[in-house]
């Protein structure tokens, strides 16, 4: 088995170590691929190479075109190797073909977006007085590190290095350690489309050593991060120390609140979307069902008797609905905490196990009878466990609700529609929904409240996230001000 390399400088690089990482099938358990493991000395050559790309070979002051024409020919290649993209990080991610597909059509779509944002007009021009011309130009921020998390890996990679390179940032880009493989074959269609040396540079390695680098790494002019609060913590901890400017994408436990004037049918077939969805595995996964307590005996069995009909499987089986965790380790952490949501009282109404003797399987799990003080209504599982809380009245929904450290996405169900809005007005998330669960867009910004985050990606906002403000101020009357008096 060949050994699969980095990017850096343009070049295909093995680790400076020579070290290697087995890259997993967890579906099947199944070594599928060898990868560099990057070392802080690649990383910095990496970081090098971005450095010299952007500050000394010119890519900032590019024309807008030349970088839309090579993120559209990205977009065009990828597009056209869809399915083969698709079937690599169902093999490497686990999630069912359906998913990975709907992914990658996303990534292109990204590629899209920003090769047609990066024309189009910018700035703003101010009338202020004393004979001053004042405007506003939007400049490429410099070296961008971005840091990508397991759950969608070529989706989450691409709406940070799309914007990034429209903006005419350079980048150096780290998936996960457990799924590089759509990212290394995205860095071929990168290579062949013409990108200068340096201008985009793929790392790979672990977290705490190659993605703490770029944290730290004074030549780092930004760093963009997907991935679990706690690292986000330290990521924002370590960039503190250069004043790096900073997105951070985290997580979540957020709130799907049903009503009992619901439309029936769909607030079940949403409740399970959207905790099932790539195993639970979102960071915005609907992981609360708020459920008005009126509706709880009608609403709760059913939702138990189609969480029991998921199919669970490998996900190249097109039968699949529901595939394998992520990896061994995760598995264990999902099952702890059933474990201790048993502990903690609550009750479980379906799963709980791991399932097949080979692969990270869990069934779709949910408990009822929680309290707000439990670990498993708390804390993200980010597995496919659903927990049930109940309310009386539109307050109480509210409250429960917002009774988080985080604040990345929610969703209220009902008929009335001054209701949800109300709800809607009230919730303290960035990405909500009124009667459906998950459809988000490229064009609409991405990202959380309070300990979801900072900052926002996709649409116009992702895209100044890469940007430094500059005011130009010209004055039209060019004589001496006076300030001070001639003697
Ligand atoms: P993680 O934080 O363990 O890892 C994410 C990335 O950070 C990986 O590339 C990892 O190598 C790197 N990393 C780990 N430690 C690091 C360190 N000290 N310095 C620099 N980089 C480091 O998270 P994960 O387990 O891969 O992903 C799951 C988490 O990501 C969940 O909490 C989920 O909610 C969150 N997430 C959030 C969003 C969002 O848009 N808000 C999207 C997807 C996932």
């Amino acid at each position: 088995m060949d050994v699969q390399y980095m990017y850096i400088n343009g070049e295909w690089v093995a680790s400076s170590s020579g070290n290697v990482r087995e890259i997993i099938n967890p579906a099947t358990e199944e070594v599928i691929a060898k990868v560099a493991e990057g070392t802080v000395e690649d990383a910095k050559t990496a970081i090098q190479a971005a450095h010299k790309a952007f500050y000394e070979d010119g890519w900032g002051e590019t024309y807008a075109r030349y970088r839309a024409e090579l993120l559209a020919k990205v977009a065009d290649q990828l597009e056209k190797e869809i399915d083969a993209f698709a079937r690599l990080e169902t093999l490497n991610n686990g999630k069912p073909l359906r998913e990975s597909s709907y992914d990658i059509a996303d990534a292109v779509n990204q590629f899209r977006y920003y090769a047609g944002l990066a024309t189009k007009p910018s700035g703003q021009v101010y009338d202020v007085p004393d004979d001053i011309q004042a405007y506003v130009v939007r400049e490429p921020l410099g070296v961008a590190g971005q840091i990508v998390p397991w759950n969608y890996p070529l989706v989450m990679a691409v709406q940070k290095l799309a914007p990034a390179l429209a903006a005419g940032c350079t980048v150096v880009i780290k998936p996960a350690e457990q799924t590089p493989l759509s990212l290394i074959k995205l860095f071929e269609i990168i290579d062949e489309a013409g990108f200068p040396p340096g201008v985009v540079n793929l790392l790979l390695g672990a977290g705490e050593t190659v993605g703490a680098e770029l944290a730290r790494n004074p030549l780092v002019d930004k760093i963009a991060f997907t991935g679990g609060t706690v690292t986000g913590k330290k990521i924002m901890k370590s960039a503190a120390d250069t004043l790096k400017n900073i997105s951070l994408e985290l997580g979540g436990k957020s709130p799907n609140i049903v009503f009992e004037d619901a439309d029936f049918e769909t607030a079940v077939d949403y409740a399970l979307y959207a905790i099932f969805a790539n195993q639970g595995q979102v960071c915005s996964a609907g992981s609360r069902l708020i459920l008005q307590e009126t509706l709880y005996d009608r609403f709760v069995p059913e939702l138990v008797k189609r969480a029991n009909e998921i199919v669970v499987g490998n996900g190249l089986d097109p039968t699949t609905e529901m595939g394998p965790l992520i990896s061994k380790e995760h598995m264990e952490k999902v099952i702890n905490y059933i474990a201790i949501g048993k502990e903690e009282g609550a009750e479980l109404l379906c799963g709980g196990d791991r399932l097949f003797e080979k692969g990270f399987f869990i069934a779709p799990t949910i408990f009822s009878h929680t309290n707000p003080d439990m670990r498993i209504v708390k804390e993200e599982i980010f597995g496919p466990v659903l927990v049930i809380q109940t309310f009386k009245d539109e307050e109480d929904a509210i409250k429960l609700a917002n009774d988080s450290q985080y604040g990345l996405a929610g969703a209220v169900f009902t008929s009335d529609g001054a209701k949800a809005q109300r709800v809607i007005r009230k919730l303290r998330a960035g990405i909500t929904w009124i009667n459906t669960y998950h459809p988000t867009f490229n064009e609409a910004p991405w990202g959380g409240y309070k300990q979801s985050g900072i900052g926002r990606e996709l649409g116009t906002f992702g895209f100044e996230a890469y940007q430094e403000v500059k005011q130009v101020n010209i004055n039209l009357n060019v004589q001496p001000s006076g300030w001070f008096k001639r003697k």
